[in-house]
């Protein structure tokens, strides 16, 4: 007998996350040295960590033989403090991926659905997908989320709608009118996403606490892993009312968030001048190849944040002529966009190096219109 007759059923519909791939992997493949490969293929802080959390971890590492705290007193406490809001407001994730997988475990029956946008974060689907839920991908022309659509598609079967503001793969933002005009329309029994993995990249950023503050059916998702740069220690966070915190809570396991990643955030989360500094190389990257990419005639989609989506023709292809190169990006295969490839904002050299080496794809040229 096959194990699959006593699964869940709906776990045959889940397909693994395809994540960038590893400098390791790269480096043993292609017989390259690891220090010659840059990686721009998952919005990593191509400045590394801050200074100070990297201190305060160093000293957590010391005390690797206690578990860590629980309740992640001090850092809730912080975040809460940085946002304006309480401790109770405030839960910790193994990375913010993990809450998304809390609240899909707190609210999705199967049977239930979702809604997201048809090019969102893929990961809001997979969840669902885990929880026998069904995900309704809401068009999205222009690659922006339509809310009006979005707000549409949701019935009484509809347990939560996911918004990723800024969206990854393409980087467009919502502003704070259609977020307002949409949360007007949403009824009481649905739970409100709002990802904001990017946040710390906006200039104006909306603000979508005030739901949270008004008592809504809202979480807010933000990460250490973009601009704070400890994606390898896995911590995030969402921020509610107090009573969807306390449901949240408990669906997850006592030591979820490890003590040297809650040292690490901590540190991190004072550093403003890491933060502002990753900021100001984001926006200088950023410009930097969207000027390169109009130069070439290749569309791309305007980002928000430290990613740029362009269409280069055969994504596929691009993307495994710059790996030789030693230069990895994010094929969009899995994203259903052949055409296109992701890559992330890295230090000057890093971007002035993709940049040589992608207009040097023959291909190219094809792709441009
Ligand atoms: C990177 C990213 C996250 C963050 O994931 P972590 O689990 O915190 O590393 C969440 N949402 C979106 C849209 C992202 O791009």
């Amino acid at each position: 007998m096959s194990l699959w007759n006593t699964a869940h059923p709906w776990l045959r519909e889940l397909v693994s996350y395809e994540p960038g791939k590893p400098i390791e992997d790269v480096a043993r493949e292609l017989g390259l040295k690891p220090e010659e490969i840059i990686k721009l293929a998952s919005n990593e802080n191509p400045l590394g960590p801050s200074p100070k959390a990297l201190a305060a971890m160093r000293e957590m590492l010391e005390r690797s033989h206690f578990y860590p705290d629980g309740g992640g007193y001090y850092l809730r406490e912080a975040i809460a403090a940085k946002v304006g809001l309480k401790r109770e407001n405030v839960i910790l994730g193994c990375g913010s991926n993990e809450v998304i997988e809390f609240i899909g475990k707190a609210f999705l029956n199967p049977g239930d659905e979702i809604v997201c946008a048809r090019h969102a974060f893929v990961v809001y689907k997979l969840m669902a997908t885990l929880f026998g839920a069904t995900t309704i991908e809401v068009p999205d022309p222009n690659f922006a989320h339509d809310l009006d659509a979005m707000a549409a598609a949701i019935t009484p079967k509809t347990r939560e709608v996911f918004i990723a503001n800024p969206n990854n793969p393409t980087g467009t933002l919502l502003s704070q009118d259609e977020i307002d005009r949409f949360m007007e329309k949403v009824p009481a029994h649905v739970v409100v996403v709002f990802d904001e993995a990017y946040y710390e990249f906006l200039e104006n950023p909306p603000d979508t606490l005030k739901f949270v503050r008004e008592g809504r059916n809202v979480v807010v998702l933000r990460t250490f892993s973009k601009i704070q740069g400890l994606a390898n220690l896995r911590i995030g966070y969402g921020l509610a009312k107090p009573e969807l915190i306390d449901v949240l809570q408990k669906t997850r396991q006592p030591f979820n968030a490890n003590g040297i990643a809650q040292a690490g955030a901590l540190a991190g989360l004072a550093d403003e001048d890491h933060q502002r500094k990753t900021r100001e190389l984001t926006l200088e990257g950023r410009n930097f190849l969207q000027r390169e990419f109009a130069a070439m005639g290749l569309e791309f989609v305007p980002s928000f944040a430290n990613f740029v989506l362009v269409r280069v023709g055969d994504g596929r292809a691009v993307f495994q002529a710059l790996m030789r190169k030693g230069i990895i990006v994010r094929d969009m295969t899995s994203y259903a966009l052949p055409e296109w490839i992701r890559v992330s904002i890295g230090t000057m050299p890093q971007n002035t190096r993709f940049i040589t080496e992608l207009r040097k794809f023959p291909g190219l040229a094809t792709a441009a219109r």
